[in-house]
């Protein structure tokens, strides 16, 4: 009886599991249906923006591919006829027809078939060799312009955010050697349109004299569709590994090994570390492509052997009907040729129709990258020009996929013209809400007002222009020390008012001394005549990028640590008399700042904990800005 019963659970387990197999093997069926979808969908939109940004950019390029299509078409289609009309001359040759007349039609076939290979030769070289590959080396550029445009222009947020980095580096990769670009994309598809109208002339000689190769070929056509597109499918998946990996080997092979990083690698003698992770990396991408390799070669096997019977058939058969006389030897011989060519432009048809649809799913990520959804609310108020009160009602914010709040209900007001000066231990959150001011990240609650309306309604490119702010990891760019004081209107600059801001951040004597004065290219890197700045001089020039840009809001974070305590004592100095009127907001460890400011913000535990002016802050017994202001007094008193 228990044997029984036990026989009958096995028999309901096998049943179970030939259920969820059979419901495995649906979902598997359906998924490939829905990717096989999604491709075509993304091959049509990326055939359509290519041959829109063509059209517009270069439409010469269509010229281009016209000409080469009706030249390769004439020339594969030539070499379907040529063996016919070569046979039947030689026929009516040998059966004693007059010799002159053939000799005339012999020399007529010689001159188009040298015809048609000097056009070929000329054509690939100047068409092929020359214009189009200038096109295809112009719309790189334009590509590489177009994406680094896109990314300075993102969202902030997303330059932390590893999937748009990621989406950053497959945009960048599938309009790279991938795809070929927009000339590659369009290249295989002009292929394709000139497959298709060999293939509709070969198969219309072939189903004439031997109609039976025609499902000879479809046959072999389909298993060949078949399985190129398994093998796609494969490069395709291991296209997005093997992104990311080019990324971290990326950061690795180059980054690392720039001249800025130097410094580090040798004195804290990480060279071998470096390798070490290097290798690793080297050896994941390796295995990848092992993988890549190993799942493809099965496919590639089936697909020879498709081959090889279909050419058994094909020849075989045609010989039969030659022997059995139902074929002239002309018939036989362009039969023979159609098939080859036949089967040459249905190999590049399948090949070519997986190539778009590849090359056009790699740079359907370009497009992606174009749409990347953005990461914050876009308004389009104006700013109402005059004064502008700033207001933290309530706010409290936690970083893009972090756990903790670094701010936690923040309530502040700086009404217009006051100067804030904000203080707290490292890592206490100052820095993070002149982000938020800024909006380089949004809040997670409550609100930032500027004149009372939420600051996400403000269009984003008048709400920068409130702002001129020095960040403590500030950049500066190989541009001239001009330019990079001056940055977006530099155009435009005004020479002396730029002189002026030097002279007032203490930088003038510096600047007269460089070859080429202000006009002097920033790092050694790419001008030999440029220079290297000091710390100290680097920070002058990020604070007199904020002074030239004249901005109703001023903020100062932590832009000094590299400057002695004199300087930087000058500097906020000057810097009073240069903001005036102006609101400013100024982060600094050194409390020297805090003593031209209005009112003083004390952050620590992710919020205000104490806020007031200097003499009110500094009477508190056992708080927190005394405590700090009493340990550096000696300093203070040394300078007063
Ligand atoms: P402060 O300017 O007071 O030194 P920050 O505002 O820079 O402090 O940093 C506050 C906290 O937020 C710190 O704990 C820091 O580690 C964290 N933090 C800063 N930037 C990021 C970021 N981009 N992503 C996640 N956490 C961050």
């Amino acid at each position: 009886m228990s044997e029984q019963k036990a026989k009958q659970d096995t028999n309901v387990q096998q049943e179970i599991e030939n259920n969820t197999e059979q419901k495995n093997h649906k979902d598997e069926k359906r998924k490939k249906r829905q990717e096989s979808r999604e491709s075509m969908k993304k091959s049509r939109e990326t055939l359509a923006f290519m041959m829109r940004l063509a059209w517009k950019k270069k439409p010469l390029l269509f010229l281009l591919y016209a000409i080469r299509l009706i030249q390769d078409v004439f020339d594969r289609v030539w070499q379907i006829f040529l063996p016919k009309l070569l046979m039947d001359e030689l026929q009516l040759f040998l059966s004693g027809a007059e010799v002159s007349r053939h000799l005339h039609n012999l020399s007529m076939y010689a001159v188009i078939s040298v015809t048609v290979t000097v056009v070929n030769y000329l054509l690939r070289d100047i068409v092929d060799g020359h214009v189009r590959s200038v096109i295809r080396e112009w719309f790189q550029e334009y590509i590489a312009v177009d994406i680094a445009r896109q990314a300075m222009e993102m969202d902030f947020e997303h330059t932390e955010d590893p999937d748009a980095l990621d989406a950053l580096n497959k945009a960048q990769e599938g309009m790279g050697w991938y795809s070929g670009g927009v000339e590659g994309v369009l290249d295989q598809m002009f292929r394709v349109i000139g497959d298709i109208l060999v293939i509709c002339s070969g198969a219309g000689v072939v189903l004439a004299t031997c109609p039976l190769l025609v499902p000879v070929q479809l046959a072999a056509l389909l298993g060949f569709l078949y399985f190129n597109m398994r093998i796609n499918r494969i490069e395709v998946h291991h296209f997005e590994k093997l992104s990311k990996d080019n990324r971290i080997f990326g950061y690795f092979f180059y980054q690392i090994a720039e001249m800025c990083y130097g410094k580090d690698i040798r004195l804290y003698n990480s060279a071998g570390m470096m390798g070490k992770r290097t290798d690793e990396q080297a050896d994941r991408m390796f295995h990848t492509w092992q993988s890549q390799d190993r799942q493809t070669r099965s496919n590639n096997w089936a697909m020879d052997v498709i081959n090889t019977l279909r050419d058994a058939i094909s020849y075989f058969y045609i010989g039969y009907l030659a022997i059995t006389h139902r074929i002239s030897l002309g018939d036989f011989a362009m039969c023979v040729a159609a098939a080859s060519v036949l089967y040459q432009s249905l190999f590049a048809l399948t090949n070519g129709l997986q190539q778009v649809t590849k090359r056009c799913n790699y740079a359907h990520r370009y497009l992606e990258f174009l749409e990347y959804p953005a990461a914050m609310e876009k308004g389009s108020r104006s700013i109402t020009p005059g004064e502008h009160t700033i207001e933290f009602a309530d706010v409290s914010f936690r970083y893009p996929r972090a756990e903790n709040f670094v701010l936690r209900h923040i309530n502040l007001k700086i009404k217009s013209g006051e100067h804030l000066s904000i203080v707290g231990l490292n890592g206490a959150g100052k820095t993070t809400l002149v982000k938020l001011l800024c909006r380089l990240y949004d809040v997670t609650e409550g609100a930032i007002l500027i004149d009372g309306v939420n600051i996400k309604e403000y269009s984003e490119e008048e709400y920068r222009r409130l702002f001129a702010v020095v960040f403590q990891d500030f950049e500066l760019f190989a541009f001239s020390l001009k330019e990079n004081v001056a940055l977006s209107e530099s155009e435009h600059a005004d020479t002396e008012r730029i002189a002026e801001i030097l002279k007032l951040t203490g930088l003038s004597e510096d600047v007269e001394k460089l070859p080429e004065g202000m006009d002097t290219m920033i790092f050694k890197s790419y001008d030999e005549h440029g220079t290297e700045l000091s710390g100290g001089q680097q920070q002058k020039t990020a604070i007199a990028r904020a002074l030239y840009r004249n901005a109703p809001i001023v903020i100062l974070d932590e832009p000094t640590a590299a400057l002695d305590p004199i300087a930087e004592y000058e500097i906020y100095r000057q810097f009073e008399t240069l903001v005036g009127g102006k609101t400013a907001i100024y982060i600094s460890h050194r409390l020297s700042s805090c003593r031209f400011c209005d009112r003083i913000a004390v952050f620590a535990d992710d919020t205000i904990k104490e806020y007031g002016t200097h003499d009110e802050l500094v009477g508190v017994e056992g708080g927190i800005y005394a405590e700090m202001f009493h340990e550096q007094a000696k300093y203070y008193t040394d300078i007063a």
